[in-house]
């Protein structure tokens, strides 16, 4: 058993599908059901008496704690956050709650369960803290990728929100020797990512016919990892990786945001001829203090774990594409108050 937090945002359901569908043994799901999280991300997992769905607060430490003693995880796989940078600049509040005060009592209940475990369940035990690039700053074009000794410069509310959370989460190791592994990972894409980031937010505008707003210049770089690759970096890391260590996982795939948007111009294109969507670009003001550029060195996990990315960028774009236009209904149900609705039948209070 495992216990997943956030697993019904968009990495996280990734990670559960792929964990059940390699038959790796059952999940513990603790998710709040925040805007970002969609129960329907893993409606095919309802009758699956693998997988077990609690909705709550990661930073409600007596329910935590009473699902660590009842479902005894030999892991906590820790995804749940506010994630959005553009939300984190409107409201930081909420980010402070759930990234820094959510994540710490999350490590204070792990503590307390872990320390009375057995000692061969408790030197087995992995506490693993899902992070980003975006806790290393911005590089300058030219400069060294980001490598796990990168000074923490955080720039954003969401980035000092999760460069917090990163710090706690080693001192929970150093101080109390919780086996806590930290990953630091580039931007992500692939299939269930809510609407509001960057490539589904084309997708979705593209196929509406709306402007695609690309922020300043389009010349931010960012490095895109597949989902699926992500799911299986944080299998390695599972699997091999040191209690205390840090690893940075990337795609090397450096793009300008710019470039991004016209491979899936072309990409949509191609789906519906006749139609150029490159027409649809609009330059809109740029986000405030937005980073300029960021960049992982991925030599740690690819020697010390035998990591390394499967999916090609342009592949990954075709096939997230693919699944976009074949997944209206999902697109159409996360933005819509239909979804909202149903959450509060579901659980009485949306
Ligand atoms: P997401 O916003 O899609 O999902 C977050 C999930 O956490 C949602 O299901 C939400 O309901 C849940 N949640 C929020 N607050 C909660 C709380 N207090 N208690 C319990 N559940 C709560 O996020 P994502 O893109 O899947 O990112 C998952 C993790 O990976 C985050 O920690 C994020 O910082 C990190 N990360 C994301 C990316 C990326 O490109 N998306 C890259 C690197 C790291």
């Amino acid at each position: 058993m495992i216990l997943v937090t956030g697993g019904c945002g968009f990495i996280g359901s990734a990670f559960i599908l792929d964990w059940l569908g390699l038959g790796l043994g059952p999940v513990v799901n603790l998710d709040l059901l925040t805007y970002a999280g969609h129960p329907g991300n893993l409606r095919s997992l309802e009758s699956n008496p693998h997988y077990v769905f609690v909705r709550g607060d990661i930073g409600d430490g007596a329910l935590v704690a009473g699902l660590l003693r009842t479902h005894r995880p030999r892991a906590i796989v820790h995804f749940a956050a506010e994630s959005h940078v553009d939300r984190s600049i409107a409201g930081p509040q909420a980010f402070i709650q759930t990234n820094v005060v959510g994540t710490t009592r999350l490590l204070e209940a792990a503590h307390e369960y872990w320390r009375q475990l057995p000692p061969g369940e408790a030197a087995a035990f992995r506490f693993v803290n899902v992070s980003t690039d975006e806790v290393f700053g911005s590089l300058a074009p030219g400069e060294p990728a980001f490598t796990e000794q990168h000074q923490y410069q955080p720039n954003s509310p969401y980035s000092a929100s999760k460069a917090a959370a990163d710090h706690f989460a080693r001192a929970w190791h150093h101080t109390f020797k919780l086996p806590v592994i930290t990953t630091n990972c580039s931007n992500n894409y692939g299939p269930r990512q809510f609407p509001e980031k960057l490539i589904p937010l084309m997708i979705h505008n593209a196929r509406a016919g709306k402007p695609l707003p690309v922020y300043g210049d389009g010349q931010q770089v960012r490095d895109w990892l597949h989902v699926s690759d992500h799911c299986s970096a944080l299998r390695a890391v599972l699997d091999r990786g040191q209690p205390g260590e840090t690893y940075n996982i990337g795609g090397r795939s450096e793009k300008a945001n710019l470039e991004v948007v016209h491979t899936l111009c072309r990409v949509l294109d191609e789906a519906q001829p006749g139609t150029r969507h490159a027409d649809l670009i609009q330059h809109v003001k740029d986000r405030p203090g937005h980073d300029r550029r960021y960049a992982i060195d991925d030599t740690k996990i690819a020697t010390q774990l035998g990591w390394k990315p499967a999916m090609g960028f342009e592949q990954g774009m075709r096939e997230t594409v693919q699944w976009y236009l074949a997944n209206d209904e999902w697109v159409e149900s996360v933005t819509s108050g239909a979804y909202r609705h149903w959450v509060a039948q579901q659980y009485g209070t949306a």
